[in-house]
């Protein structure tokens, strides 16, 4: 399964956001496993905000968790959508592009 960090750079595989790049802001993790990612930028739902005292309200913008199957992670080193291996050595799990062989931290 794409392993996905925070601060990855992605490319939006299918829906409105299609074909839209972004930073991962939050991992949202279900048995472990990465089930749902907030991207900057993407998937943004606008929310009518009531103005209160401390603040004046208005239309706040937000991103909502997009299912991590609809993202590639595009790799630093070829700027390419790609998918990863995982090396498994001493001195732990790194993941690597399957394009280049960039290891991606
Ligand atoms: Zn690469």
């Amino acid at each position: 399964m794409l392993e996905i960090k925070k601060k990855d750079q992605i490319i939006v595989l299918s829906g409105k956001d299609k074909g839209k790049n972004g930073e991962v802001i939050k991992v949202l993790r279900k048995d472990d496993k990465v089930s749902k990612i907030l991207v900057r930028g993407i998937n943004m739902a606008s929310k009518h905000k009531k103005p209160t005292r401390n603040d004046p309200g208005g239309i706040v913008k937000k991103e909502l968790p997009i299912d991590v199957s609809k993202v590639m992670l595009v790799c630093p080193g070829c700027s390419k959508p790609t998918r990863i291996k995982v090396n498994i050595t001493e001195g732990g799990k790194f993941r690597v592009c399957k394009k280049c062989g960039q290891t991606i931290v």
